[in-house]
Parts: structure tokens; C-alpha cells; sequence
């Protein structure tokens, strides 16, 4: 196999289309010299050595080495110069590269080659310019150092700090030669003093340094950033090994970076800075401030000219924006690095926008251009400027719902509703939260928890609303009781102003400035192309006509869930009436409770069905267990309260309320277990559904509604036949009262317990549709509670026994070939069975890909969620 690939003038060995095995780095070096442009040559060491490296205890495989030696020679002949030849001393740069770039994780050492007699060979070659020279060993000994030798690079910071105070100059450049060779002796005396030995042969220091790189491959801060960001099933890096281009000869010399388009707003205008006489990485180091790149047409014209004329070539040829590193020696550009440039959401659309007018892509590659996180980010406010608030950053917590949030802290639900309602802007502070929060997390304009992971309660809310909403945060210690929260030593009162940010999880002090989200102009038309191209529909969650209205407008096709029981804690007189329902200890008074409840369902419904005038709505039958509506609080002042206000026995309440605490709830009473045993629940929703849907017809036409009514937990078509026969009758009763409406209708059930996918066939004989309730199908196949699973997913991702959260991103091996196999059974029941989704995973960019593959009609996912999905559909079917 062949180890080492070359690249330079007329010999590139290897191209672009090569990124697996020589990097991003590597492949775009070799592909930029195969197009023409001035690239320093140089050789590449294959990603798949990094892995034999590490198998191997650290060692090169055999011939490797030689290899290299060969690929040298002949940089060695282009360049004109020999590696270790004090008469004509060639210089390296030693550098990392994996095919996902991973942005400061690797490392990369310069002016590799460097001992004294080279050092003053390549001070003679430069016209005797010893400054320069002394100045690049300096520099490669720090490098060195740090990267090869683990000598922590404060140290030579130090040593320069310390010439500097004694020339009294404040600039490195300010230095002279003279400066520079007794920092050289100091340098090497910070060697000495730890006991490390400076290898002086550059064979072993080339050596070493390619060990160090594959080294990096595997340092912490690598692992985490590959964690953090799902990135996985890589071999390793390659080490890239390339003739030094200096940036540090004089005033006609520097080096840069810079963007073909600008990042943040995709403006098409070169974007970027660079440094007069300095080299690779004082331009991010904060050094010296560099110079905005406009100027370097004024310092350097011809080589502006030139990168101008490049970035225009690698445009085109690349056709995307392109992140380009540069040097300039003496005049002459040498291009070092170019890749896709990372950008914004709002970039990120204006740029394929664009990118289609100039006729560069298709309307097929500007979908596929788009990622659907930069939907995500513009459609939630942001932070003005994240840089300006990182010395206020208190703490950090799980991300789990993204967006800017700023208000001042409450403790408590009703004070975040009261703060609210008298015009005040909260972030709601809780160590946990229940549904009964529910009301107070929407009054907020975040919410942070202490304990919790990215499916928790919270989480799942605050998504489903867009709102952010931090979670799991181990520093974070809430006091809800005496309203005051710890932070790393800080406090938070009630009252205090605190500004979370949801996607990254940083917590910080203070009312930080936001921007609204900016739904540019090129959006509208960049969704149209998106809404030609998918095949599956797009409908959302929701519970409320203002959500319902908000998903509308986010393109929604229809509702696929409405939890009816949301709205149960709306007001204090429906949460009071509901109680009296469970506490209810006759079928009479139950029907009486339940007979107050009907309007408040009849009105959310009509208003959700009137939102969604023309399109499908999904109502779900009463779902969650009935002690979830049941106050927090003490037992016996909880049992008083309503007696007194049920007028039953406190006995009796007590007697309810133990009946219904269940050891595992989510496996309980609960589902269309609450509608069979209870039948007048049932009918009392169908009845509330019916008449709204015949007050819309009545007033929008028989075209406005499309209702399906949802049966949720079914196990056997027993179950189902039972509650659609119940479903029938009392629609039946509704529409012949109404006088001759006839409301479309539907029933259906969710798919969400395995069983049920397993008897898809027998179920589909009743089902005149499916919705894959993929929580619960998930929690169950798998045996996970989605409450707890946050206390040992961490060990499980870290140990590579999952790879995803399985609440978060569908596992298609398990729960999606229950999928695959419920779809094909029920259609061979029902040809033409309508198939959607409505789990939380249905807005997930990889499920939806799945889903569209498996043959789903549409996927149902919470209203901000909806643009990503419908982008996600449409990248499945490009
Ligand atoms: P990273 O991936 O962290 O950007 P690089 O390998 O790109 O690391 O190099 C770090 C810095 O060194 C960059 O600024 C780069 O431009 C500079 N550099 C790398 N190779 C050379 C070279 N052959 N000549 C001059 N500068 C170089
Ligand atoms: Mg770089
Ligand atoms: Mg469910």
C-alpha cells in the first residue's frame, strides 16, 4: 500500500475526491497544486497510517519511513534546497489533518529543520538577513517544544516577555537579530531546566514531529470535540509534510486569512485579516492586531491581485465559499490551505441563493448546501455578539433547546407567569420541572434546570416552543425554596437579570444584548425550492391555536399530534375541573365533571381546527396517567384541598390518589387503557371534537376540516376496536344532532407499543391510519425510560454503546425495522394506509432521511422544527 502521496508543480499525486485518505488538508494542498496554484510542495502521510501507528504501540509500519524519504526528495529537488544542508537548509512545516475538519484540535509545528549551522545557512541564503532567521528558529524551538517535547509553551511565552521588558519594545518585530539568537540560547536553556533534550538532527526532528501529530489524533481535546460533535469512524489524521512558505522576510512578506464570502452574512465579498512579517499562527494567536484584508491591496498589490484572482478560480472550481490560508514571501502568495468555509445560517442560505444566480450550482445543489442547523439558528433570536459576553459566562449545562434567552430570574411557575403578565421578561430557574410548570415555562423566555438531560420534561417543552432551555447542569445548585440559585461561586436572586444560550449551554450573568432571527429574503425562495423537491408531507405538534397558527406559517401541512391534555392546565378552573374528575368517586359525578370540561375542549379544538382550515388535524385521545394532574404538593393539605372542592371524604380522595401512584407509570394506567375502563372520557372528548368541527364547517365549509381522531398506547386490535367503536357512535350522535353536517373523519392509532407494530396487520383492518409514536416505541423496545436514561446515556456514548441518542436521532436498526415492518404489514391490510410519524425524532434530519426511504407520507414535529424537517425531506429526495 501506498503510504506517502506527493504534491507539487505538475507531480500531484493525490486530488479532492481523496479526503478519506489524505484529509481535507492533504487532499485540497494536492488538488489546489493540480489547478495551478502556487502551493509549496510537499507530501502527505495517509489517514490509514495514523491507525496502524496507534495499533502498532506507536510505530511507523514498515517502509513508511522510506517512503517519506523518497516524497522529500523531491520536494528537496523543486525547492532546490536539502533538509539539514546548512548551505542551502530546506525548511518544513509539520502538519495535522482529518477528513472532517476539526478547527485547533491537532497540531502543527514550523520551520521545521532548524539547528545552528542551518540557522545560519538560511540566514546566509536570505541575503543575510539574520533577523529573519533567528527569528524563525526561535519560533520552531517554541513550536517544538510545546507540540513534540510537552514543554508548556507559557514558558517561552515568558522568555519573550522577559527581552521584550528588558529592550523595552512592546512588538515582536521590534526585536533585532541580536535580540533574537540570545532568546534562541534562552529557548534552549527552557529545554535544559526541564531535563528534555532538543534532538539537533532535523531527520529526527521530522521524525518525531509526524509521531507527535498522530499522537494528537488522540489527545483529550480531540476526543471531546469529536464527541461533542457526533463525529465518528474516522482512521486518524494524515500528517501533511511541506516545504515552509515565511511570512516573516521583511515588510514585503505576511501571511492571512481569509473568506471568498462573508461568513456571518454571505455578503460576496473577500472577508478576512492578515499580518505584515509574521508567520502561520500569529494572525489567531491575538498577538499583533491584524490588518482588515481590504489593505493588503495597498501593501501588497500584486500579491492582493493575485489571491483575489484565486479565490475567484477556487470558487468556481469548488463551487462554494472557501476558507483560504495564505503566505506572502517577499511579494510572491503561496496558498497554504483553502476548505469549505463554515458560516451562519443566514450566510448559509444567501450564499446558495446566490451561488444558483451567478449559474455556479442548481437549485438541487443549494438544497443539498444548506445544513439544517442553519434553518435552526435562524429561526430562533440570537445573541448580538456571543464573543462580547464569554467574561460573564457563569457556567454551562447540557444545550438542550437552542436560542438566545435573556430575562430576569424566578423560581417558581406562578411568580414566572405573574412577572410575565405585568410585563416583565423571566427566565424561569427550576432544579427540575413537571407539567405543571408547563404554564410558567411558556410565560418564560427560557428556562434552566438544574437537573435533567436534552429529552427531559423541559427539554422536550422548550423545543416544541422554540424556547431555550438549558438542562443538567452539575454547577448549578437551586434553592426553589428560598428563590436563590449557586453558580461557581456565584449567586442568582429572584430578580437578578441572567441570559442563557441554548445552544451552547452557557449560562451568563447580566441582560446580554439579542438579535431578532433574521428570515432574510432569499429564505422564501430558498423553501420553494425545498418544497418542490420532497415527497414527504410536513405537519407539526401542537396544542393550542396560537401554536398551530405559528407552524402554519413555518409551512406546516396539517397538525399529526395534538395532546389534548395540555390544555387541562390552561386555567385554575380546568385544572380544578379535571381533578374533580379523577377524584370523582360515582359515574355520575364523573360525568358531571366531565360534562364541564366539554366546552373548554370544544373551544380549543374549534380554535385549532379553524388555524388549520383546510389542512389535517390529529387529535390524540387522553394519553398521559391521571396523577400527572393530580397537585404537588403535602398529602394531607393535597387530599383537604380537594375534598373540600369535590365535596367528597378526604378518605376518599386519599384512597383515589393511592390507587393511582404506580410504580412505573409510564407502563401504567394510562393510554387507551384510561378510555376502555372509563368510556364517558372518551365520548366526552368525541363529542367536543364533533361539535367544534361542525361550528367550523358550519361556518368555513365542508372542504375546511379534515379530522382524525387518535387513539394512543394500543397494544391489540381488541383495544382499538373497542375505542373506535365508542369513536363511531358518538360521532354518529353528534353529526345527527347537528342537523345533517357531516364532518370527514378519521380514526387511527398511534404505533407505539412493539406489539402493536408486530400486529400491524391485524391493526390496520381497523386503523384507517398510523402515526409511529416514537417515544414511547423507542422507551419500550429498547426498555429505556426516557426520565432516566440522562444517568447513564453519558457512559453509553462515551463507550461507544450507542451512538446517538436514541430519543433524539431513530435507531433504524431496532425501532426503525419495527417501522419498516408495521409499514409493510399495514399496507398489505390497507392498501393506501396513510403512514406518518409524530415522535420527537420526527424532525431529526437523519430519521427524516429514513423515514422518506421507508415510505412514510409525512413526519410530524414541533412548529420551529417544521422549515428543518421540510429541508430534511427535500435533501432525502434530491
Ligand atoms: P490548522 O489546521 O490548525 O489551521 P495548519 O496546519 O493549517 O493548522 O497550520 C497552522 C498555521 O501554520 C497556519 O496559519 C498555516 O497557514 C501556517 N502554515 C502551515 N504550513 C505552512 C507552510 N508550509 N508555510 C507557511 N506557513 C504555514
Ligand atoms: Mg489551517
Ligand atoms: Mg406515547
Amino acid at each position: 500500500t501506498q503510504r506517502v502521496y506527493i504534491f507539487g508543480k505538475n507531480k500531484s499525486q493525490g486530488d479532492a475526491s481523496m479526503k478519506n485518505l489524505l484529509g481535507g488538508k492533504g487532499a485540497n494542498l494536492a488538488e489546489m497544486s493540480r489547478i495551478g496554484l502556487s502551493v509549496p510542495p510537499g507530501l502527505t502521510i495517509t489517514t490509514d497510517t495514523c491507525a496502524e501507528f496507534h495499533s502498532n504501540g506507536r510505530q511507523l509500519p514498515p517502509g513508511c519511513w522510506e517512503e517519506v524519504l523518497a516524497g522529500l526528495q523531491s520536494v528537496e529537488a523543486e525547492m532546490g534546497c536539502r533538509l539539514g544542508d546548512p548551505a542551502a537548509p530546506l525548511l518544513l512545516s509539520v502538519r495535522s489533518g482529518a477528513a472532517i475538519s476539526m478547527p485547533g484540535m491537532m497540531d502543527t509545528v514550523l520551520n521545521l529543520g532548524l539547528n545552528d549551522a542551518c540557522a545560519a545557512g538560511l540566514a546566509a541564503r536570505a541575503g543575510g538577513d539574520e533577523r529573519f532567521a533567528y527569528d524563525a528558529y526561535r519560533r520552531f524551538l517554541d513550536m517544538y517544544g510545546d507540540v513534540v517535547m510537552g514543554i508548556p509553551h507559557h514558558l517561552f511565552e515568558e522568555q519573550l516577555e522577559r527581552i521584550k521588558a528588558e529592550r523595552r519594545v512592546s512588538e515582536d518585530t521590534a526585536l533585532t537579530a541580536a535580540d533574537l539568537k540570545v532568546l534562541v540560547g534562552r529557548y534552549k536553556e527552557v529545554y535544559r531546566a526541564l531535563g528534555k533534550v532538543f534532538p539537533e538532527d532535523p531527520y529526527e526532528q521530522l521524525r518525531l514531529a509526524i509521531y507527535a501529530v498522530f499522537d494528537s489524533w488522540r489527545s483529550e481535546r480531540a476526543d471531546v470535540y469529536r464527541a461533542v460533535n457526533g463525529i465518528a469512524g474516522l482512521a486518524g489524521t494524515a500528517v501533511n509534510v511541506q516545504a515552509m512558505a515565511f511570512g516573516n522576510m521583511g515588510p514585503t512578506s505576511g501571511t492571512g486569512v481569509c473568506f471568498t464570502r462573508n461568513p456571518s452574512t454571505g455578503e460576496r465579498k473577500l472577508y478576512g485579516e492578515y499580518l505584515i512579517n509574521a508567520q502561520g499562527e500569529d494572525v489567531v494567536a491575538g498577538i499583533r492586531t491584524p490588518e482588515p484584508i481590504d489593505t493588503l491591496e495597498r501593501t501588497l498589490p500584486a500579491a492582493f491581485k493575485e489571491l483575489l484572482d484565486n479565490c475567484a478560480l477556487l470558487e468556481k472550481h469548488y463551487k462554494d465559499m472557501q476558507d483560504i490560508e495564505f503566505t506572502v514571501q517577499e511579494g510572491k502568495l503561496y496558498m497554504l490551505q483553502c476548505r469549505g468555509g463554515k458560516r451562519t445560517g443566514t450566510a448559509a442560505v444567501r450564499i446558495a441563493v446566490e451561488l444558483v444566480d451567478e449559474g455556479l450550482i442548481s437549485e438541487d445543489a443549494a438544497v443539498l448546501m444548506v445544513e439544517p442547523g442553519h434553518l435552526d439558528q435562524l429561526l430562533h433570536p440570537q445573541f448580538a455578539n456571543e464573543a462580547a459576553y464569554k467574561g460573564d459566562v457563569l457556567g454551562t449545562g447540557l444545550p438542550a433547546s437552542p436560542g438566545a434567552a435573556v430575562g430576569q430570574a424566578v423560581f417558581n411557575a406562578e411568580d414566572a407567569e405573574a412577572w410575565r403578565s405585568s410585563g416583565l421578561p423571566v427566565v424561569l430557574v427550576r432544579r427540575e420541572t413537571s407539567p405543571e410548570d408547563v404554564k410558567g415555562m411558556y410565560s418564560a423566555e427560557g428556562v434552566l434546570c438544574q437537573l435533567g438531560g436534552m429529552t427531559s420534561h423541559a427539554a422536550v417543552v422548550a423545543r416544541g416552543w422554540g424556547k431555550p432551555c438549558i438542562t443538567g447542569c452539575a454547577d448549578l445548585q437551586v434553592d426553589e425554596h428560598n428563590k436563590v440559585a449557586r453558580i461557581n461561586g456565584h449567586e442568582i436572586r429572584q430578580g437578578d437579570w441572567i441570559s442563557l444560550n441554548g445552544s451552547t449551554g452557557e449560562i451568563v450573568r447580566g441582560k446580554q444584548p439579542l438579535a431578532p432571527p433574521e428570515l432574510a429574503g432569499d429564505l422564501g425562495r430558498f423553501m420553494s425550492w425545498v418544497d418542490k423537491r420532497r415527497a414527504l408531507g410536513v405537519l407539526t405538534n401542537a396544542d393550542t391555536p396560537e401554536d398551530a397558527a405559528e407552524a402554519r406559517k413555518f409551512g406546516a401541512e396539517g397538525i399529526g399530534l395534538c395532546r389534548t391534555e395540555h390544555m387541562f392546565f390552561a386555567s385554575e378552573e380546568r385544572i380544578a375541573t379535571v381533578r374533580r374528575m379523577i377524584v370523582a368517586q360515582t359515574k355520575d359525578a364523573r360525568l358531571k365533571a366531565l360534562a364541564d370540561l366539554l366546552p373548554f375542549q370544544r373551544a380549543d379544538f374549534e380554535g385549532i381546527l379553524r388555524a388549520m382550515a383546510g389542512l389535517p388535524v390529529t387529535i390524540r385521545l387522553l394519553d398521559p396517567p391521571l396523577h400527572e394532574f393530580l397537585p404537588d404538593g403535602e398529602m394531607t393539605e393535597v387530599c383537604e384541598a380537594l375534598a373540600a372542592d369535590a365535596g367528597v371524604t378526604v378518605d376518599e380522595v386519599y384512597g383515589t390518589i393511592e390507587k393511582l401512584q404506580e410504580v412505573n407509570p409510564m407502563l401504567g394506567f394510562r393510554g387507551c387503557r384510561l378510555g376502555i375502563t372509563y368510556p364517558e372520557i372518551t365520548e366526552m372528548q368525541v363529542r367536543a371534537m364533533l361539535e367544534a368541527a361542525v361550528r367550523v364547517i358550519r361556518d368555513l365549509g365542508p372542504s375546511s376540516v379534515q379530522l382524525d381522531v387518535m387513539v394512543p398506547l394500543v397494544g391489540t386490535a381488541a383495544e382499538l376496536a373497542n375505542q373506535e367503536g365508542l369513536v363511531r357512535r358518538v360521532a354518529e350522535q353528534v353529526m345527527s344532532e347537528s342537523g345533517g353536517v357531516r364532518v370527514p373523519y378519521r380514526v387511527g392509532t398511534m404505533i407505539e407499543v412493539p406489539r402493536a407494530a408486530l400486529q400491524a396487520g391485524a391493526i390496520a383492518k381497523t386503523a384507517e391510519f398510523f402515526s409511529f409514536g416514537t417515544n414511547d416505541l423507542t422507551q419500550m423496545t429498547f426498555g429505556y425510560s426516557r426520565d432516566d436514561i440522562g444517568k447513564f446515556l453519558p457512559v453509553y456514548l462515551e463507550k461507544g454503546i450507542l451512538a446517538a441518542d436514541p430519543f433524539q436521532v431513530l435507531d433504524q436498526e431496532g425501532v426503525g425495522e419495527l417501522i419498516r415492518f408495521a409499514v409493510e404489514r399495514g399496507r398489505a391490510a390497507r392498501p393506501g394506509l396513510k403512514i406518518g410519524i409524530c415522535g420527537e425524532q420526527g424532525g431529526e434530519p437523519k430519521t427524516v432521511a429514513f423515514l422518506h426511504e421507508v415510505g412514510l407520507d409525512y413526519v410530524s414535529c414541533s412548529p420551529f422544527r417544521v422549515p428543518i424537517a421540510r429541508l430534511a425531506a427535500a435533501q432525502a429526495a434530491v
